[in-house]
């Protein structure tokens, strides 16, 4: 359908309230099937400036509100959302091709417990210390939000990427400006206007939409921020920080992954098949925790490789409004050219495909689970973040080689041990330089525990009361216990006045 063809809607939400922006119409493409979903309009950075000063009116008045009415608004937010689950998967399925059965039963129903993990845990902030360190003072810790946060988010997951970002910094106190990905902002738009209809003041969330070298740059480095954290790809998560250090903003970053999949040899290989295969091709191998890595016992090599390439032969891929479908497209057929690239160079690197590798014949952006064995070290396929339903493999000698192969990579997001002598188990979760390490499961996630990783994969936590620590700063409050006017250290300046 012609750009033309489609009505312009509004993509912002600004104070409280739809905006037709005043940048160009953007459509958003449906990655299985090409259609127009939605077209609607960018926002320009002079938006931008309008969403921030409407975030920073709107937030000292949301700090000062009881921790119990921002529970309040969060608690029915989460209502909301469970009543307007059928609209969020909808449009979750239009504009990312996720299969139903996912956003079903993972992206929507998780988005709603975390923001109901929220409104409980908005009530429970509280400074640590309170008492006479010194014998002249009591000292006590406040807890304050830390202002306007800005966000910018990625397309994979754009609900549940919104809600981890959006719902913390809210339940502290602070406004938010979120940026979501340029073609897919239309969750996070349903997001905000139910959080007004749940009776969040206006202001206090603010969407604006448009491409991260225009809207993005405009908000990571925008001097009226006081924290930036972002979503995304390493190498952009790296523009935003240098673009928020200008102005000496924090920030937290959740960025890329190549998540290790070890079976040791005592690992119950049927188990293992399985995990491998569900935690390589969940959203189509779109996930930043995806398991990408298998380094497998020699032992269980061959058996492991047959297991797995059988699994995914059976997936089914194709419409995502099927429920009986498993794998959707790629989000665009630039990404799945760039996935079908990367397989189509591995064979001259040392990788043998075992399955997949094969563009299917449907319309949009599809691409077969593909399995590519005996991959080399250095490897392109097994060094760089593929973002697709690919998995690769080697094998190991011993625990000591497994170990060092786990954690030759730049990225420390997630990984995985599959094992059942506990010894290994612990050791590799010692080990593995990761933010979180799964043992004999890969891809859950739960509220109330943190996600985040280390080294390329980022700082700062996603989730859980850890998540607080990005919204907070803390304050100490020193109160002279004495009442005299000459104080003892005053000696140390002066001795007689
Ligand atoms: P991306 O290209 O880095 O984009 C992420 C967001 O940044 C989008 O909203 C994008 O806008 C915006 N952006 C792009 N350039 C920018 C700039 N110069 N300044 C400010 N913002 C800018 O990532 P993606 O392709 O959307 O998502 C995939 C990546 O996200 C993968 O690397 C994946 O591992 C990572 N990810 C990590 C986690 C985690 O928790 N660690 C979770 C999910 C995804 P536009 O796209 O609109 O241009």
């Amino acid at each position: 359908m012609a750009l033309t063809e489609t009505p312009v809607v509004a993509g912002s939400w600004i104070n409280g309230e739809a905006v037709k922006t005043g940048g160009q119409p953007f459509a958003v493409i449906s990655p299985a099937t090409g259609e127009v979903v939605s077209t609607y309009a960018l926002a320009t950075p002079a938006d931008v400036d309008a969403a921030v000063a409407a975030a920073r009116a709107a937030q000292p008045g949301w700090a000062k509100a009881a921790p119990v009415e921002r529970a309040g608004v969060l608690a029915k937010l989460a209502e909301l959302m469970e009543a307007n689950a059928a609209t969020f998967i909808a449009e979750e399925v239009a504009q990312c091709g996720k299969p139903v059965r996912l956003a079903t039963e993972f992206d929507i129903p998780g988005s709603v417990d975390n923001v109901a993990f929220f409104a409980g845990a908005a009530r429970h902030l509280e400074g640590k210390a309170s008492a006479e360190y010194s014998a002249d003072h009591t000292s006590s810790i406040r807890r304050e939000a830390v202002g306007v946060v800005a966000t910018i988010t990625p397309w994979n997951y754009p609900l549940q990427m919104a809600v981890w970002k959006v719902i913390p910094a809210l339940a502290a106190g602070c406004a938010v400006v979120i940026k979501p990905a340029e073609i897919t902002p239309l969750t996070t738009l349903t997001l905000a206007r139910i959080a007004a209809e749940a009776g969040l003041p206006a202001g206090v969330l603010n969407v604006v939409t448009g491409s991260g070298a225009d809207v993005g740059t405009a908000l990571a480095g925008h001097r009226d921020v006081d924290v930036v954290t972002f979503t995304g790809s390493t190498a952009v998560g790296r523009k935003v920080m240098t673009a928020a250090a200008a102005h000496g903003h924090r920030t937290q970053l959740e960025l890329g992954g190549k998540a290790p999949f070890v079976v040791f040899d005592d690992a119950d290989l049927d188990a293992a098949i399985q995990g491998a295969v569900a935690g390589a091709l969940i959203n189509t191998g779109q996930d930043c925790t995806a398991a990408t890595r298998a380094i497998v016992a020699r032992d269980l090599y061959d058996d492991f490789v047959a297991g797995v390439a059988e699994v995914m032969g059976k997936i089914v891929v194709g419409d995502p409004h099927d429920p009986d479908t498993d794998l959707g497209p790629l989000i665009t057929t630039a990404h799945r050219d760039k996935v079908a690239g990367m397989v189509s160079r591995a064979p001259a690197q040392g990788g043998r495909v075992v399955t997949g590798g094969v563009i299917p014949d449907l319309p949009g952006s599809f691409y077969r689970p593909t399995l590519i064995a005996d991959v080399a070290e250095d490897s392109e396929i097994y060094r760089d973040e593929i973002f697709g339903p690919v998995l690769t493999v080697r094998a190991f000698t011993d625990d000591d080689d497994a170990l060092r192969q786990a954690n030759d990579t730049d990225y420390g997001l997630a990984a995985s041990a599959w094992t059942r002598d506990v010894y290994r188990a612990q050791r590799a979760s010692r080990e593995i330089d990761a933010g979180c390490v799964w043992i004999n499961d890969h891809i859950p996630i739960i509220s109330e525990m943190p996600h985040g990783g280390v080294g390329a994969s980022g700082f700062g936590k996603d989730m859980s009361d850890y998540s607080f620590e990005e919204y907070l700063t803390i304050k100490h409050v020193m109160s002279d216990i004495t009442g005299v006017a000459e104080k003892g250290w005053h000696r140390t300046i002066f001795t007689k006045r």
